[in-house]
């Protein structure tokens, strides 16, 4: 391999790296509402794991949404630990908090309190800094990290016939949108240019995690694309998405991925939102807002949620059409302190 990763490697904590390589019998888990990014992340673990004599249990407690289906391992991930697991170590992906974990955390509650933990996260919102954490805000995707740690451990990236390459390339692919986000560094790329020198097939997965939809979620994107509306005389924009959506074209709740993006490319707008009903007493926010403009955490932050300065998301505790009021009023005072130059 002529990609050279040894520059960046001081990046990787060696407590972490020791943790990971002496665990016998892992439990690796993703965030709820996973996205490829922490289910990369989880494989990409559960790789380096194995590769070191290891055993991994992967675990989301929501399913995988079938946009993933074409990578391979993704039919590993379970709902829930195994009762006689006898775990020795747990590895949270991509998130900040065992509360991040959903649902499988209520239920395990002794279990993920007990085990040792490495938390392996890009979030800047993280708010649960245990010791012994590794966060790492400049990382455009956990992805890039689990590869930075593959190859501290001296993991080859095309360990598992390349299932470990394709699995950390699509996170990356999907936190930087293929790169065109500023989030994508230098080490982003050589990251990615070591990946795919294993044999991550990186057009391919930027086309299915991108360019790619069922007929269904298409017509779903129209109708909500369809009832856009702004506020704060278009600095805002926002669009809403309920169970009758989803009934009407056929899809699930999982297709809403990459709707968000398209409202956040209107010109005007300084923060888009997109409300989608989870039930009849709770809404998920998605935010995208513009650099230099309001931090996406600092909105979803005021709701419980987090994420990154420019893409965070939350699930209020109310009804769809009181958490777009609440909301909508936060985002008009934040969006008030942003002054353009430029702005005419
Ligand atoms: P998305 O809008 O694509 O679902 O999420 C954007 C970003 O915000 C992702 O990095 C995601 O992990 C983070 N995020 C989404 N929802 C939540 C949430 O409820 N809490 C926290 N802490 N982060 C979230
Ligand atoms: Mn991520």
């Amino acid at each position: 391999m002529s990609i050279d990763l040894r520059p960046w490697l001081d990046a990787v904590p060696a407590d972490a790296a020791s943790a990971i390589a002496r665990a016998r019998r892992a439990l690796v888990a993703t965030h709820e509402n996973p996205d490829a990014d922490t289910l990369g992340a989880a494989l990409g673990v559960a790789a380096i794991v194995e590769h070191h004599g290891g055993s991994a249990t992967l675990v989301s407690t929501d399913p995988v949404p079938p946009l993933y289906d074409f990578l391979e391992g993704m039919d590993r991930f379970v709902e829930d630990p195994a009762a006689d697991g006898d775990y020795d170590l747990l590895v949270v992906c991509d998130c900040g908090s065992l509360d991040r974990l959903g649902a499988v955390r209520d239920r395990h509650r002794d279990l993920f309190e007990r085990l040792p933990r490495v938390l392996v996260d890009h979030h800047a919102s993280n708010t649960d800094g245990k010791a012994g954490d590794w966060v790492d805000p400049v990382a455009a995707a956990t992805c890039e990290m689990v590869a930075l740690l593959a190859a501290r451990l001296d993991v080859p990236l095309d360990a598992g016939n390349g299932l470990m390459a394709a699995a950390l390339m699509a996170g990356i692919v999907m936190d930087t949108s293929t790169f065109a986000h500023p989030n994508a560094t230098p080490r982003t790329l050589a990251v990615s240019a070591a990946l795919v020198e294993a044999g991550a097939p990186l057009a391919e997965i930027s086309r299915r995690l991108y360019r790619s939809k069922p007929d269904a979620q298409l017509r779903l994107f129209g109708r909500v694309l369809d009832r856009l509306e702004v506020s704060d005389g278009g600095r805002i924009i926002h669009s809403s998405l309920d169970d009758a959506d989803l009934a009407a074209t056929g899809t699930l709740a999982s297709h809403s991925e990459g709707l968000i993006d398209l409202l956040a490319q209107s010109e005007r707008a300084e923060v888009a939102i997109l409300f989608k009903e989870n039930g009849p007493t709770s809404t998920r926010l998605s935010v995208r807002t513009k650099p230099g403009g309001v931090d996406a955490t600092v909105l979803t932050g005021a709701f419980g949620g987090g994420g990154h300065a420019r893409a965070a998301g939350a699930t209020v505790d109310a009804p769809l059409p009181e958490a777009r009021r609440r909301v909508l009023a936060e985002a008009e005072r934040l969006v008030a302190a942003v002054s353009r130059s430029s702005a005419s």
